[in-house]
């Protein structure tokens, strides 16, 4: 067991960070308030090999695992530039083709995936179903060589910038995953207008007997529970390193606040009710960080059971959960630092205020992990 990264991913974090730093929080919230897209920088990371470090190198990807692109997500948002869609795209949906997709799958998206011209939104979500994934409505089935898809998903990321979702849907055996292209026919969605400075919308999608081809249902249908968790891991693994990137910025901003600033005789840094605070959420954010690198060691090393408390999947929860109350607290105590400061346009904080609530709802919900710790690691009956 080594607590040091590899050579080679302190390397990635370090090439990532400088390509991070060359776009910076003021282009992302630039760009989201003009309704706009980052797409300068999803290009250049996916030439670079950035967006494609998961996949598998036959596919033209950088061959690493899922701790590498957390690595490079961390890296980004660390930078100001936390992006929605890697959550999505190359965590779930490359993962999800490259262990169960079939050869013509996988030859299909998996280079576009490797370079990034490729973006695919993922839809779990449903309007009456929400943290109750047992609740799915959205269903799908056989019409000859054909499948036919009828439902709504609601909140999903993405969908104005991406060639296809990867929709959750339900068949007799149980949940089945089916790539469905944004210009199918019978497929359509609206915006739902939030409150989050992010360049990614939300969106509720509706399928209306929508026919899709055969090759449309990623692996073997009778395996689609496994399939899902194959994609909810990794989600939960990005979802947190995007949230300790934007905690380390937050604190980051908040600290260099806080040696500067001076309105007695010493910088407010100086001030217990200010440095403790700090220190302890410092402390908060690296042991979300360690929660992360394990689980994301455990998934790379294939410990991801759908249900089990020694694997991947509590790793992955309890990392989402500790990152998630991380960059909240992160984000709230760097706007306190500031006084006034802290809620102007200048120093880019309350522009974060809105992501970093996000973290303790998305892709799970803070108690829906504590729901799980309760029940898979403590073993204590369940009320629901
Ligand atoms: C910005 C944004 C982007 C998103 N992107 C996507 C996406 O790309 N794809 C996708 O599929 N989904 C996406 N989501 C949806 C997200 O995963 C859900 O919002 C989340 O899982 C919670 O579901 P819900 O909103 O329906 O809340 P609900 O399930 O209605 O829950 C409401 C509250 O009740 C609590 N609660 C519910 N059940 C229990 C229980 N048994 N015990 C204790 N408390 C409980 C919840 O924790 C929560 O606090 C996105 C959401 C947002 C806001």
């Amino acid at each position: 067991m080594s607590f040091v990264e590899s050579d080679e991913r302190i390397a990635l974090r370090k090439a990532v960070s400088e390509l991070g730093a060359k776009y910076g929080n003021e282009y992302f919230v630039a760009k989201a308030k003009a309704g706009e897209k980052t797409t300068e920088l999803w290009e250049e990371a996916g030439k670079l090999g950035y967006l494609g470090v998961a996949v598998p190198e036959e596919y033209g990807g950088g061959g690493g695992g899922i701790g590498d692109l957390a690595a490079v997500c961390e890296e980004l948002a660390a930078a100001g530039c936390p992006l929605l869609l890697m959550v999505v795209s190359p965590a779930i949906c490359a993962t999800v083709i490259a262990r169960f997709g079939t050869e013509e799958q996988k030859s299909k998206w998996l280079p576009g995936f490797a370079d990034g011209t490729l973006k695919m939104a993922f839809a779990i979500t449903e309007p009456d179903a929400g943290s109750n994934s047992h609740r799915l409505k959205t269903h799908v089935r056989r019409d000859g060589d054909e499948w036919i898809l009828k439902g709504t998903k609601t909140f999903i990321s993405g969908i104005d910038e991406v060639d296809a979702v990867l929709v959750v849907a339900i068949q007799k055996t149980g949940p089945v995953l089916v790539v469905v292209p944004t210009n199918a026919e019978g497929f359509t969605w609206h915006q739902i207008e939030m409150d989050l400075v992010a360049p990614e919308k939300q969106f509720t999608l509706f399928f209306d007997d929508v026919r899709l081809p055969s090759d449309a249902v990623v692996g073997s249908p009778d395996q689609g529970l496994l399939q899902v968790f194959a994609g909810l891991n990794p989600e939960r693994i990005m979802g947190a390193s995007m949230a300790t990137g934007s905690a380390r910025l937050a604190i980051s901003k908040a600290v260099t606040y806080a040696r500067q600033r001076q309105v007695w005789d010493n910088p407010i840094g100086s001030h217990q009710g200010l440095a403790h605070p700090l220190a302890k959420i410092h402390i908060e954010i690296e042991l979300a960080r360690l929660m992360t690198q394990k689980a994301a060691a455990l998934y790379d090393s294939g410990r991801d059971k759908p249900v089990s408390e020694k694997e991947a999947g509590e790793a992955a929860n309890m990392a989402k959960y500790a990152a998630g109350e991380a960059v909240a607290a992160a984000v709230d105590q760097a706007i306190q630092t500031h006084g006034g400061n802290g809620l102007t346009s200048e120093f880019g904080l309350a522009s974060m205020l809105g992501m970093s609530r996000l973290s303790r709802i998305a892709p799970v919900s803070r108690e829906m992990v504590l729901n799980f710790v309760a029940q898979n690691s403590l073993k204590l009956p369940r009320s629901y």
